[in-house]
């Protein structure tokens, strides 16, 4: 069985000392941002997903891990900024037991309390759906310059339950949008750029272009205004892959929640054939749209209503250094002089970069593992076994969500070569990723794939899964493995952040030359390349082969983990992520 998690990232921030936001302002060149942005005009960032247990919600990925680090580095940098999102009263867990020759992949649901985690009760607001008149609390935690909206109710469910385009679905998204925008009033406050994390939180900018037409502005104007001051960042390549709702569920969720006659007739005249797809309307309210890294804003293919093709700013994702990166590397990398105190890459950098050695390397990653096997002491194997890796082994890992495009299961392709390399360096396989309950396909992939490690005695010995990918798997594996797989199928992931972990942890990494991290050469890392699924195969056993080799031998080691860092510090840092969303949008 699976153990009580305890999420424990530690609070590490051992830089930060910024006495106030004009510090950071300076820093970037953007003084003007303390008239832009203020206490009662904050940054608000609207997200269906938060990835923040240590604040009371698990998320699902990327996206809800992105919210979170956004928030993150915003605090660090003291920038006031009001993240909003639904408490979820319910969140699940992924379990694995072995019966006779069969894994049993299942789910368990545990209730959540947010008054553990330190939310306080504001107020209740009301919206209206399907003929009712609903009562939604409104919660909120402080944290330093920002703050955590969150509205909730019994009834609220999961997150992502029900289908895509289903009721449920609706009235969550309604129930952010409008209810998030009424707490934000009860509080006195006026966002000065609502940031839209994906379509799902169109209803926020709806809100606001509602108040602005019912309360006297001309609707053209408040059309105007509105768009201005919204921010649609997308992580989605295809719009047609987006779910639709009907007219109806309009109908029962979202017009009664109108007060503008206007602006219920502009919403009625988006729908084609009775549906609607939330994008269609988001690129209409939002003059400000990103994607999240450059390939994915070049590549994602949305139009708009008239026809034309959305154009999309690359702002490629971050991660916060400090909640992913272990302490002992924060402190070297500042202490050489590579990162500053708002963990963004200092100046002379790439020389600095060339002072590491193989030494420091080896010995940061000697005490990364020690904190790895902390964790595995309570986070078992698909055999309900507790790990300790071997100091002296090296270890790959790969931890994604279990979705077919990441490709989980192709390092087990050819499960005689990867026993071979495995054996070959005294090295072990960590795989690590949750399946989507109900997807039936990717649970049957993943236990072929457990199947096979089952039936080698050197693979059995060396290939360990651990279910329930969370937060703190993801990190102390960031920090305690030495090479990293990422092999998601060319032009499917929008920019992918657990490889950035990795980078700024010193390991190797071992990609397809996808998502963000193809905003850098293909020769900055350890490129999987191939014309189809065996050549790339041949070309991931290469890499995995020299990675593995790379860690015998100080030379090598050095020039890779230098370079990898050289060209994607940048890339990685959150703060560098918030610097290009004020620059974009002030
Ligand atoms: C970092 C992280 C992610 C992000 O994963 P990508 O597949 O790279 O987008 C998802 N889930 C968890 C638990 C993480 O820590």
């Amino acid at each position: 069985m699976v153990g009580k998690t305890s999420v424990e990232i530690p609070d590490n921030h051992p830089l930060n000392n910024i006495e106030d936001v004009e510090e950071f302002y300076d820093a970037i060149n953007r003084r003007h941002l303390t008239q832009a942005i203020s206490k009662d005009r904050p940054y608000t960032y609207w997200t269906i997903e938060l990835y923040d247990k240590k604040n009371g919600i698990r998320g699902g990925g990327g996206l809800g891990v992105l919210a979170a680090d956004t928030r993150r580095v915003a605090e660090q940098s003291n920038v006031p900024f009001v993240l909003l999102t639904p408490f979820y009263p319910s969140e699940q867990h992924q379990h694995y037991i072995k019966e006779g020759d069969n894994f049993r992949n299942y789910t368990t649901h545990e209730q959540v309390d947010y008054v553990q985690y330190g939310y306080n009760f504001v107020d209740t607001v009301i919206i209206k759906g399907n003929g009712q008149i609903i009562s939604l609390d409104v919660i909120e935690k402080n944290l330093g310059s920002t703050k955590i909206v969150c509205i909730t109710e019994p009834g609220f469910g999961e997150l992502y339950s029900g289908e895509s385009g289903g009721d449920h679905r609706l009235f969550q998204e309604v129930a952010l949008g409008f209810g998030g925008y009424q707490a934000l009033k009860l509080a006195g406050l006026r966002p000065s750029i609502i940031q839209l994390n994906e379509v799902a939180t169109f209803f926020a900018a709806l809100a606001r272009l509602d108040e602005l037409a019912s309360n006297g502005m001309d609707f053209y104007e408040s059309v105007v205004y509105t768009r201005k001051h919204t921010l649609y960042t997308n992580h989605t390549l295809v719009q047609a892959a987006e779910a639709e709702f009907s007219y109806d569920q309009f109908e029962r969720f979202v017009f009664p929640n109108l007060k503008s006659p206007a602006v219920k007739k502009w919403l009625s005249d988006k729908f084609e054939d009775g549906r609607i797809r939330l994008s269609t309307v988001t690129i209409e309210i939002a003059e400000l749209r990103s994607g999240v890294s450059k390939l994915h804003a070049r590549v994602a293919n949305y139009h708009d209503l008239a026809g034309n093709k959305v154009k999309f700013k690359a702002i490629t994702n971050g991660i916060d250094i400090p909640t992913w990166t272990s302490a002992g590397i924060v402190n070297y990398l500042s202490q050489k002089g590579i990162i500053d105190k708002f963990y963004l890459p200092a100046e002379g950098y790439k020389e600095k970069i060339e002072e590491i050695t193989a030494d420091d390397i080896r010995q940061l990653k000697a005490r990364g593992r020690d904190e790895l096997n902390a964790v595995l002491g309570h986070r078992p194997d698909q055999y309900g076994n507790y790990l300790k890796i071997p100091e002296n082994a090296i270890l790959f890992q790969f931890k994604r969500r279990f979705v077919d495009y990441k490709r989980p299961w192709l390092p087990f392709s050819r499960p005689e070569t990867l026993r071979d390399i495995l054996e070959k360096h005294n090295a072990y396989y960590i795989l690590c990723g949750r399946v989507h309950e109900g997807d039936l396909e990717m649970s049957k992939k993943l236990e072929k794939v457990l199947k096979i490690v089952d039936s080698d005695p050197v693979l059995r010995e060396r290939v360990h899964y651990l279910p329930d990918y969370d937060e703190e798997l993801g990190r102390a594996l960031s920090i305690g493995a030495n090479v990293s797989i990422n092999n998601p199928i060319v032009g499917l992931e929008a920019c992918g952040t657990s490889w950035m972990k990795d980078i700024a942890n010193l390991g190797l990494l071992v990609s397809t030359h996808d998502g963000g991290v193809a905003d850098c050469p293909p020769d900055s890392y350890l490129n999987i390349a191939g014309e189809n699924e065996e050549a790339e195969l041949d070309s991931l056993y290469a890499r995995m082969e020299e990675a593995a080799s790379a860690w015998e031998n100080d030379f090598d080691l050095e020039f890779l983990v230098k370079k990898e860092l050289k060209n994607y510090l940048p890339v990685i840092s959150g703060t560098r992520m918030l610097k290009d969303y004020l620059d974009y949008l002030f």
